[in-house]
């Protein structure tokens, strides 16, 4: 077997893995089921079996591969650093190259191109903008009614950061670019506001550069490699002005942070990215944004697998959240995934409930009315599983409150 594409497995990054599997008990496929074929190891050892000619790229290789999260929790704790993300996106752009079944290029055509177009993204927002208030997402079946019945209702006009510029009411200390997102921007206005806003305090001019599309991490994780690098070689260029880029979406800093695999330029942007709690953690610790007393209540800390395990940002939201006078609350310190991985839920409905199930245990566990989560699909999992009564927001929109006073 050849691998086709320039994203193939790198043979030597696939044999840095020793096979010790010290990375099992931490991923949620093996957990769940406890078949070697399911884990980390298994996956690897297969990549590196395909890729030398001794296995056949087939239907089992496919599900293999497919029923990963890429929730890099083995990445995380491998002592030989496989770069695990690295290889599963590369191993899906080579089975969409290998097999393009039509639903694999329908979900291409989606993740690669609909979401990188502005005007599709407006048009799905302004449906279900629709649909929201006609009450018709609760009638929407399983796993995308429980993601429906998750999103924050879409306001109308549906709104849009591109191209915006917010200054400090005083003389500027810096200046910084912030990332749109696809999503974001319609659906989540309100965490792109509270950022906004806590950088205008700080002193900083907030720039959503207008050239900008989206990250392109939803398409790098389901093998359309070729529309992810036309992203990340156009955002090199959007964000080339700005010494900081800030996004506060954890899975889209994350692929950022990844872009030195996906574009020429993309390690100089990835050096300069920054998590919207990493940065603001830092102009807390700086001085720069005041702390509050404690008395807000308890929060459960709620850690996105692409904030903790991709990006290795633990503390942050925790100072983030302190900060603004919450009790921040550990619920799992394996950072189990919950679930939601980008699209997973639409491919394996079942293994995504049962894991959005057990992180919605954790948080009832230990009886909060908040949970704080620093990703949109996280986000909407836990939403999905816990019901109205339990509040999930991002930590910046809870230090947004605490500094706004509201
Ligand atoms: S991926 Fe890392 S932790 Fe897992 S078996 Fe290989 S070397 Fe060990
Ligand atoms: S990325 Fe997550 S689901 Fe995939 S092998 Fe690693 S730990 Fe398991």
């Amino acid at each position: 077997m050849t691998w086709v594409t320039p994203w193939a497995p790198d043979r030597s990054e696939l044999d840095s893995c020793v096979t010790c599997g010290l990375c099992l008990p931490f991923c949620p496929t093996f957990r769940l089921t406890g078949d070697e074929t399911a884990s980390p190891r298994g996956r690897i050892t297969a990549m590196a079996a395909v890729g030398a000619g001794e296995a056949e790229m087939d239907e089992r290789f496919f599900e293999m591969m497919a029923f990963c999260l890429q929730c890099r929790a083995c990445e995380a704790v491998c002592p030989s650093m496989v770069p695990y993300g690295k290889l599963q996106e590369g191993v899906r752009a080579e089975i969409l190259a290998a097999d393009p079944k039509p639903a694999r290029i329908a979900r291409r055509m989606v993740l690669g191109r609909g979401l990188a177009s502005r005007p599709a993204v407006h048009v799905a927002s302004l449906g279900i903008a629709a649909a929201q208030r006609l009450g018709a997402t609760r009638l929407l079946p399983g796993a995308v009614g429980r993601m429906a019945s998750g999103m924050r209702t879409v306001p109308l006009p549906v709104p849009s950061t591109l191209g915006r510029s917010w200054r400090p009411d005083g003389e500027p200390v810096g200046i910084v670019g912030l990332l749109s997102g696809c999503v974001m921007d319609p659906w989540f206005a309100d965490v792109h506001e509270a950022l906004v806003q806590i950088l205008r305090t700080a002193g900083y001019v907030v720039e959503a550069p207008g050239a900008q599309v989206c990250c392109g991490a939803l398409a790098a994780h389901d093998g359309a490699a070729y529309d992810a690098a036309r992203m990340a070689a156009a955002n090199v260029e959007a964000f080339a002005r700005y010494d900081t880029v800030v996004v506060d979406s954890a899975g889209c800093g994350a692929h950022l942070k990844d872009y030195g695999h996906w574009t020429e330029g993309g390690d100089d942007l990835a050096a300069r990215v920054r998590d919207a709690t990493e940065f603001v953690a830092h102009l807390i610790d700086e001085g720069a944004l005041p702390t509050f007393p404690p008395g807000r209540g308890r929060v459960a800390v709620q850690d996105p697998c692409h904030l903790r395990h991709a990006q290795r940002i633990v503390a942050e939201p925790r100072t983030v959240l302190a900060a603004a006078g919450y009790e921040p609350v550990e619920i799992d310190e394996q950072a189990l995934c919950c679930g939601a991985a980008g699209v997973y839920g639409l491919s394996y409905p079942e293994t995504s409930d049962e894991l959005g199930r057990r992180k919605a245990d954790q948080v009832m566990a230990v009886d909060v009315s908040i949970v704080a989560s620093a990703n949109p699909g996280c986000e909407l999992q836990m939403r999905g599983h816990l019901g109205p009564d339990i509040r999930v927001a991002h930590p910046v929109e809870l230090y947004w409150e605490a500094l706004s006073g509201s």
